[in-house]
């Protein structure tokens, strides 16, 4: 048993407050993590205020974790206590369908997410699958990574699926928590690389993180300044957009990726895509063997995303910071 000091939400949009539970013993297959910061993602708000209808009280939200292993299960062959790892978004998949035999565990239908019917990040422990408690590379800065294992790696996959090029034009909507990264992932990956903003105050800074130019998404006269000229667009937004006008900025055979979670169905104009053979495609976060190829390439190439840290106890200050459209660009908290 393992009494775990946590933060969670009671109701709906509630406070966090403080709230202890004990972790069962721990599973053959298992490893308790302490954890040493946590991100605050969107998908954390959204499972609190229960927008996509799932979630369970007490909510203890986080899944943007990175810390250290504490204990390992007696079948856990490649971690040992002491090892620095990171949890994302799911916590364990079954190991045996086809999806996580195929290396897709990401897409395994029955994979746990580290904050549906189970607690997450903000407190002093979590526990997860071997799996996807991914190990950390040498001179990681643990104080930036945690974004990575959800944000982050919802960004990369896409670059991969997509299968863009260094000599690609390439384009992202909205620059926020998960926007940001994308674009000094792209930004380094060679491609030129232009960020949709409706915010002009971002500007500066989104040209520090790698775009070449910004588009001001309010305007049309600006998207059809750059009618045909896009391989790749990457959707971070999850409002409802004109997407007839983002597709009409595409090149052919380009490809509109969205990771944003819009509710409202996409209206989405046949001919648009038919003419040009242009296609519009979604996916989430990516697969454990891709997460460490993508922590690889943060390292090699310093890509972090750009964080503001609060102390775990103000969380709620935090949220709020979040909830408000203030955070720049992803906070992590310290335990
Ligand atoms: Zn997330
Ligand atoms: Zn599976």
């Amino acid at each position: 048993m393992r009494k775990v000091n946590a933060y969670a939400a009671h109701e709906a949009g509630g406070t966090l407050e403080k709230f202890q539970y004990e972790l069962p013993t721990l599973g053959s297959d298992q490893v308790d993590i302490k954890v040493d910061y946590c991100g605050i993602c969107h998908s954390d708000l959204s499972m609190l205020n229960n927008e996509w209808g799932m979630t369970q009280y007490p909510l203890v939200p986080g899944h943007e974790i990175v810390g250290e292993i504490v204990a390992v299960g007696n079948e856990v062959k490649n971690l040992n206590i002491g090892d620095k790892v990171g949890l994302g978004w799911f916590s364990g998949s079954c190991m045996h369908c086809d999806q996580c035999m195929d290396g897709s565990q990401h897409l395994c239908g029955t994979a746990e997410a580290t904050i549906v019917g189970r607690h997450g990040g903000f407190g002093d422990y979590v526990r997860g699958h071997w799996s996807w408690a991914i190990q950390l590379p040498k001179g990681i800065d643990m104080a930036k990574a945690g974004p990575l294992l959800c944000g982050g790696i919802t960004v990369f996959n896409p670059i991969i699926l997509a299968g863009v090029r260094p000599t690609d034009k390439v384009g992202v909507i909205g620059i926020g928590g998960l926007g940001h990264m994308a674009l000094k992932f792209l930004s380094a990956w060679g491609c030129e690389v232009t960020a949709f903003s409706s915010n002009p105050d971002k500007k500066d800074q989104i040209l520090k993180m790698g775009a070449h130019k910004v588009i001001n998404s309010r305007d049309p006269k600006e998207l059809e300044g750059i009618a045909g000229s896009l391989n790749f667009i990457l959707n971070t937004t999850n409002v409802t957009l004109d997407w007839n006008s983002y597709l009409t900025t595409l090149a052919p055979k380009g490809r509109f990726h969205n990771v944003g979670a819009v509710l409202e169905p996409m209206a989405i104009p046949a001919f648009t895509l038919i003419g040009g053979e242009k296609s519009v495609a979604g996916s989430p976060l990516g697969s454990i063997a891709l997460t460490r190829t993508m922590l690889d390439f943060c390292v090699r190439h310093n890509i972090y995303p750009t964080v503001e840290e609060f102390k775990m106890v103000d969380v709620n200050k935090a949220l709020k910071h979040l909830e408000d459209g203030k955070a720049r660009y992803r906070i992590v908290l310290k335990s």
